[in-house]
């Protein structure tokens, strides 16, 4: 059979174009199904030649499975029953190799109805079936993947933002199940405030418009709690361009958002402290450190109560040291007293710092007003061993929070520095102490050397002044003696006994006086220098002193002048205060000899002024106030003898009665002293004793 003649009449003409395409097999079968013709497609894609292959059934082209299963056959007979089949299917080319094909049989009948044979069109579909199963394979990789991630939402969004698909991430994310949720707006993630600015549209917006959005901002679950999430949307297309949906990915970054912003919380409460601390050390005033305390707290942890308490002496109650946001009026003045409930004795007892969460506690005393919010409470230790707790520190949040292990041991932190700065102030004070002891035991040395030095100075005056009379005294006694003895014999011509005799007793008065005084000084120091209290006419008493000195005066160059009223009737003890007029007049005479000597005796109300005046060598301002001292002299020893008691002993006399003795001066100038007694001595030995010892 030639090729023309196996040639069907209706292809004869067949355009020469189906013979030359490549794409597709196309050839023709007998009725029974050997093949009749062979286009170059057929060739290309079966791998048979022309000659090979006409004549041969078509049923090679099938794989064993099909073969045995009939298949060859069945399409035939299927073909001329329906006149067309349609399938894809695995084929076989010439070297065995499948490949998928569509196929199209259509039966080929006469006019009349005959089958005469059948058209086959065979297109390699290898290809894309591959094509196809690898994108099979990879979205189901792709579903099985995004079905296992659990770290992730991975979901997708139709174009108006409704959800079309939902992982167990995503449901394990946000807790919606994937039925609870598709279908619904994606609107439903964000928080209320990001709703109202339109986020979730915006966001759709711009992943349409530049294929991507990212971002990372505070989302809801469906309990209503909010998470902390990173969000990438990107837009998704078809191939034609056409945006489908959106797919979003979304992580909880919640863990690290917190972790970041306790990073950075706890660096701003190490600032705080450090510069807290560096506050304290500059300032020593503790009022001003524990203030600073507190408004470090407030600012760090945004409490707005802040309160440092202070234990009392005896433990037993706290007061509010200083604080905000608290009721200043009570600050310093009302205690708290401490019982069991109170959180400031729990965590004085526990002696750590105190997360009081727990709703047992509450705040005791006034604070009570404080009710609700959250709380944390910190010791604050002692500076010595007998006070080990100084108080407690307490940040107060109005509304409830969780205050967390960092918040805790940032205000222990500032407590910390409080008790530091207590215990500086502490030192402090030993320090000051100790330096103040030191100080006192210098001015205590240097007293008793100065003690010291007046007793060999005094000894030395005391001895001089007692041998002035002694010696006196010693000479007179000899002469006597000498007397006495030859008298026995013969009395020397022109002397007497009588007048050494008389001048031996003065002298032994003037010693018995020294010796008087010396023991004054012992009654002073003893205090036990009694008043012997009478009613007397104290005018009298001064014009008789005054004129016991007329004569000495007069000797000493100076005219001794006296005013003053006829009679002054008063209490006091009267040799005391001759003991002192004889002192200042004789000091008088002593430093003002030469010059006039005046006394001026005055009553004001109920006291009594009596002045010395005189125009001698004045004392110099620097020495007045010593002069009234034990041993204290102002003027040159050579020049003018005396022990320096005279106006110690005279001003403690009239001190004694209630009064004064003060004194005016100038240099080369004169002096003035002063007694300004009242009128019935007040102070004596205590007012019955004195009573008792009037002599009226
Ligand atoms: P004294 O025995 O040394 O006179 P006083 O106690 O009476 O002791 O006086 C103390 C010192 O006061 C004297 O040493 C003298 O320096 C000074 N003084 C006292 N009275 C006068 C006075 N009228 N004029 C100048 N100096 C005086």
């Amino acid at each position: 059979m030639t090729d023309s003649q196996a040639r069907p009449a209706f292809l004869r003409d067949a355009p020469l174009a189906f013979q030359r395409i490549r794409e597709y097999a196309i050839f023709l079968l007998e009725p029974d199904g050997t093949v009749a013709s062979w286009n170059e497609g057929a060739q290309v894609i079966k791998g048979y030649s022309d000659a090979e292959i006409i004549g041969q059934s078509f049923s090679r082209f099938y794989t064993p499975e099909d073969l045995l299963a009939g298949k060859p056959a069945e399409i035939l007979s299927r073909a001329s029953r329906d006149g067309r089949v349609e399938e894809e299917a695995w084929r076989l080319r010439k070297d065995g190799s499948r490949f998928w094909a569509d196929v199209v049989v259509t039966a080929l009948r006469d006019p009349d109805g005959t089958l005469r044979g059948f058209v086959k069109i065979t297109r390699d579909l290898t290809a894309r079936k591959l094509a196809e199963k690898a994108l099979r394979q990879s979205e189901e990789r792709m579903r099985l993947m995004i079905d296992s991630v659990r770290d992730y939402a991975i979901f997708m969004l139709d174009p108006t933002g409704r959800v079309a698909s939902w992982n167990p991430g995503a449901e394990r994310l946000k807790g919606y199940t994937a039925r609870e949720i598709i279908g619904h707006s994606f609107e439903r993630f964000y928080p209320e405030q990001e709703l109202r600015a339109g986020k979730p549209r915006l966001e759709l917006e711009i992943a349409a418009r530049e294929g991507r959005f990212e971002e990372e901002g505070w989302r809801l679950r469906k309990d209503g709690s909010r998470f902390w999430a990173n969000v990438v949307l990107s837009a998704v297309r078809d191939e034609r361009g056409v945006l489908v949906g959106y797919a979003k990915v979304t992580r909880d970054l919640t863990e690290r958002k917190r972790s970041e912003e306790a990073v950075i919380e706890r660096a701003r409460q190490q600032a705080a402290v450090a510069q807290l601390g560096l506050f304290a050390l500059e300032h020593p005033d503790l009022d001003a450190v524990i203030d600073r305390a507190v408004t470090t707290v407030r600012e760090t942890m945004g409490t707005e109560l802040v309160g440092v308490l202070e234990l009392s002496e005896d433990g037993k109650s706290l007061v509010l040291r200083a604080g905000c946001g608290l009721d200043v009026a009570a600050m310093g003045r009302v205690p708290i007293e401490l019982d069991g409930v109170a959180e400031a004795g729990y965590t004085l007892s526990s002696a750590g710092p105190a997360h009081l969460d727990e709703r047992r506690f509450r705040m005791g005393g006034f604070l009570d007003a404080h009710r609700g919010g959250s709380r944390v409470t910190a010791l604050i230790r002692g500076s010595d061993r007998s006070r080990e707790a100084f108080g407690v520190i307490e940040a107060h949040s109005r509304t409830e929070r969780a205050f967390g292990e960092d918040a805790v041991n940032f205000l222990q932190s500032v407590a910390n520095v409080i008790a530091a700065a207590l215990e500086r102030r502490s030192m402090e004070e030993q320090i000051r102490i100790a330096e103040q002891k030191a100080v006192e035991e210098r001015a205590r040395a240097s007293q008793i050397r100065e003690a010291l030095r007046e007793r060999d100075e005094f000894i030395s005056v005391a001895a001089h002044e007692l041998r002035t009379p002694l010696t006196a005294l010693q000479l007179k006694l000899q002469t006597v003696e000498r007397g006495l003895k030859m008298g026995t014999q013969k009395p020397a011509a022109g002397s007497s006994v009588e007048p050494r005799l008389e001048g031996a007793l003065r002298q032994t008065e003037r010693l018995s006086l020294l010796v008087e005084r010396l023991l004054d000084v012992t009654r002073i120091a003893a205090g036990r220098l009694d008043l012997a209290l009478e009613t007397f006419d104290l005018a009298a008493l001064v014009r008789q002193v005054a004129d016991d000195f007329r004569e000495p005066a007069a000797r000493a160059g100076s005219e001794l002048r006296l005013e003053g009223p006829q009679a002054l009737q008063g209490c006091w003890d009267r040799l005391r205060l001759e003991q002192v007029l004889v002192n200042l007049l004789s000091n008088a005479v002593k430093y003002g000899a030469g010059r006039p000597i005046s006394m001026r005796v005055e009553r004001a109300g109920e006291r009594i002024r009596i002045a010395v005046t005189d125009q001698g060598i004045g004392i110099a301002q620097a020495d007045l106030p010593r002069i009234f001292t034990r041993f204290q002299r102002a003027a040159p020893l050579r020049n003018y003898g005396g022990l320096g008691l005279g106006l110690y002993i005279a001003k403690h006399i009239v001190e004694a009665h209630g009064g004064r003795l003060e004194v005016s001066s100038r240099p080369e100038h004169g002096s003035t002293f002063v007694v300004d007694l009242p009128i019935v001595a007040v102070r004596a030995a205590g007012p019955e004793q004195a009573a008792a010892r009037v002599r009226a």
